[in-house]
């Protein structure tokens, strides 16, 4: 579930501020459109349901957003990403998980989440997420991601 901009309507915003509204059962987020640039505030409700993730070998453990968060932190060394962006993005990719209606998720789908938005950010931390996330088997698949990644910029 995309949280529009009421504003402007667009579907990015980060997450400015959360904390657990008055009622208990669900959460006030404070968002910055990325379109506009205008703050609104959006009540999501708590997930009482775990959610699965199920790893590539078949694997399954409960979700961890640190887990998230260590692989940007991982991947943005040395780059200009912030810490405060690097949290917006693990918000936005649990925020997304949690409202799916599957209860399960691939950490393959986690990753294209991140990925999708790491892109956005710096793309020298975007290709060593990636790496690490599709497992390039070799120098030519990472070197092919790379290229499409170049094409992509120029069109
Ligand atoms: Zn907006």
């Amino acid at each position: 579930m995309a949280m529009k901009c009421p504003y402007c309507g667009y579907q990015d915003s980060k997450v400015v501020d959360s904390r657990p509204a008055e009622d208990g059962g669900s959460i006030r987020r404070r968002r910055e459109c990325l379109g506009c640039g205008k703050r609104f505030t959006t009540y999501e409700t708590v997930e009482t349901l775990p959610l699965i993730v199920v790893k590539k070998d078949g694997s399954r453990q409960g979700f961890d957003r640190n887990k998230i968060l260590k692989g940007l932190i991982h991947a943005c060394d040395q780059r200009r990403v912030g810490m405060e962006t690097m949290m917006a993005i693990t918000d936005q990719v649990e925020q997304e998980a949690q409202n799916s209606i599957s209860r399960e998720i691939s950490t393959q789908r986690i990753g294209e989440m991140v990925m999708e938005r790491l892109k956005k950010v710096d793309e020298v931390s975007y290709v060593r997420f990636a790496s690490v996330y599709r497992e390039f088997k070799d120098m030519d698949s990472f070197m092919d991601e790379l290229r499409r990644m170049m094409d992509e910029k120029m069109n």
